[in-house]
């Protein structure tokens, strides 16, 4: 079923897009809950990470290493940041596309609440 996140990627609808390649789009969370907030997507439409299977490794992979080279690039990755991935009702799950947030320029606590 097609998401907010499809019509992101089919730029039917806006977004404040910070990194794009031939699989991967990310973008600023509408709803920003760190000074650093952007969700990296596959292009492919993937609903939840239990839905990945054997020959998917580079979809998750691809969302972390481009998080961390716009953690670089934006010049806080020694600093620090916290990635999230969050997997249906329990894990706090809106938005059925798989996406990685990143989140940057605050300290972060442990545990989660
Ligand atoms: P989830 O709760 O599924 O892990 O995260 C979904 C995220 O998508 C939320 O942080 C929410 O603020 C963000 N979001 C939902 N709709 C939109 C939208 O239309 N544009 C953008 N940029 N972010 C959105």
């Amino acid at each position: 079923m097609a998401t907010i996140f499809d019509k992101i990627i089919a730029r039917e609808i806006p977004a404040d897009v910070v990194f794009e390649d031939e699989h991967v789009l990310a973008f600023r969370d509408i709803h920003p809950q760190a000074p650093v907030h952007v969700l990296f997507i596959p292009k492919r439409a993937v609903p939840t990470l239990n839905d990945l299977g054997a020959g998917d490794e580079l979809v998750v992979g691809r969302l972390a290493m481009a998080a961390a080279a716009y953690a670089k690039r934006e010049g806080f990755a020694e600093d620090g940041y916290r990635v999230v991935m969050n997997c249906n009702g329990d894990g706090g799950q809106t938005v059925f596309h798989i996406h990685l947030h990143l989140l940057a320029g605050r300290p972060m606590a442990w545990p989660p609440g």
